[in-house]
């Protein structure tokens, strides 16, 4: 992660550290920049984020767990799935590039960048050296430069910081251009497959693709030559077998490119907070928390949020921004907030729409449309069948 020295005098990284505590920092991967991006303008998550803060045991020590993540089974499926299909030097996924897809994959050489004996505690500058250097030799036609690459370490700037990717992904080259290969356990039946699934799938792809073009522009290179096709590998018809699909994720990636450069540095961010600011659940010789949850909530009341329904989806500290924002129209989503006239407070909406309010004169506008709104309403409740 790059530092630069904050309004504090520390430098950034060190105080990302002092955020987090004691504790490894979580490491990003699609999944959580793809979340990041759905909310570009949530200070909270942006900070907690690059500090590696552990949120889903943050939100359960504040008793807001988390209600969504992958069961253990299903976890246990997607591991037993990926394993499968890359056993063999990625035989099936192979076989599933040139018959399926067609692609005229030659002999290939697979290159395992994460579980190379001995190389397991490398340092991810270490490994993103060594993906960077063999993607490089690749890209630039060397006879001798490999074909499938898994897990190549990869690195992509959010808020002002490079951050490291998580590798679960197996990217290919195939006349010249690289792909990017995802294997998910969601099936296909029937040639159909749940569209969220989908849809999540490509913007974690789409993350992939930028942080390969980035790399290999980097270099000198057509940042295209890394294709905007990406591949979907998923169990057929409730079987075990791999069946693959192309996805065009050039959407998604339009999408990620905007919302990323919308982000506040977090130096900015860091810069507006107080210098003592940390979650450190500061556990004893046992283990066991001795800060309070309420200085851990005071804490997270500190550092701006913007809540959004959205947030349930994607981030573990949905429920504790949710009864944060209770009462506010924002909680809403922003087309209700919007319906309401932009007012900031439900309170409000309800004592303007029933006159009880006499309003501002920016509000007069909303007012009226408010009070019309629920004259109709008690008009059709009238006039409905008891
Ligand atoms: S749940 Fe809270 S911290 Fe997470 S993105 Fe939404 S507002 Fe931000």
């Amino acid at each position: 992660m790059t530092s630069s020295i904050t309004s504090t005098g520390v430098g950034t990284a060190e105080r990302l550290a002092a955020i987090r505590g004691g504790t490894t920092a979580k490491r990003h991967n699609a999944r959580t920049i793809a979340a990041l991006t759905r909310n570009p303008g949530c200070a909270r998550r942006a900070v907690l984020d690059c500090a590696g803060v552990d949120k889903q045991r943050l939100a359960a020590y504040v008793d807001f767990p988390a209600r969504f993540g992958q069961s253990g089974f299903a976890i246990a499926r997607g591991n037993a799935f990926e394993a499968q299909v890359k056993a063999s030097g990625a035989a099936e996924l192979l076989a599933l590039l040139r018959d399926r897809l067609g692609l005229p994959i030659p002999e290939v050489s697979y290159d395992d960048l994460e579980s190379v004996t001995g190389r397991e505690k490398e340092s991810a500058e270490v490994r993103y050296a060594r993906s960077r250097a063999l993607l490089i030799r690749a890209a630039a036609g060397a006879d001798d430069a490999g074909t499938l690459f898994d897990h190549p370490l990869l690195r992509i700037d959010v808020a002002g910081q490079s951050v490291y990717l998580e590798p679960d992904l197996i990217a290919f080259q195939a006349n010249g251009r690289f792909h990017v290969v995802e294997i998910k356990s969601f099936a296909v039946v029937d040639g159909q497959a749940d569209a969220g699934k989908v849809s999540a799938a490509a913007i974690q792809s789409a993350v992939y693709v930028l942080a390969m073009r980035e790399l290999l522009a980097g270099a000198g290179f057509d940042p295209e030559i890394v294709s905007h096709d990406v591949i979907l590998v998923c169990p057929r018809d409730f079987s075990n077998q791999p069946t693959a699909v192309l996805v065009d994720v050039r959407k998604q990636l339009a999408v990620l490119r905007r919302q990323l450069s919308r982000m506040t540095r977090v130096d900015q961010l860091l810069a507006a907070l107080p210098a003592d600011l940390s979650f450190d659940l500061a556990p004893d010789a046992a283990g066991v928390p001795t800060r309070e949850p309420a200085a851990i909530v005071s804490a997270l009341q500190v550092i701006e949020a913007r809540y959004a329904p959205d947030c349930l989806a994607v981030c573990e500290l949905a429920y504790f921004c949710r009864d944060e924002a209770r009462g506010c129209t924002a909680a809403l989503g922003p087309s209700t907030r919007e319906a309401l006239g932009g007012i900031e407070h439900v309170e409000t909406v309800l004592g303007l729409a029933g006159d009880r309010l006499t309003p501002a004169e920016e509000q007069e506008e909303a007012a009226a449309l408010l009070k019309a709104a629920a004259r109709l309403r008690a008009e059709v409740l009238a006039g409905s069948p008891s």
